[in-house]
């Protein structure tokens, strides 16, 4: 699988949805969440928001410890 992924480029959440890929998150305190990315770029594009990794990114927060310090990998659907 990781080499597949290698030749993958997630950039944009467009790009997760163009390789069938959600987010898996991580979280420094090993909470993990599952993110849909289906539904991610409909609020960004219903609100107008960033649709790039890093925007998206930023925007998350760990459900458990309220950390942002939380790692983004594609996991495919
Ligand atoms: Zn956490």
């Amino acid at each position: 699988m990781a080499s597949a992924m290698g030749t993958k480029r997630f950039q944009t959440v467009f790009d997760y949805t163009k390789w069938g890929c959600d987010i898996a998150v991580t979280c420094q305190c090993g909470h993990k969440a599952l993110l849909d990315t289906k539904a991610i770029t409909k609020t960004c594009v219903v609100k107008g928001l960033d649709t790039r990794m890093p925007a998206i990114k930023a925007r998350l927060k760990c459900k458990a410890c309220g950390s942002r310090e939380v790692r983004c990998a594609p996991v495919e659907r």
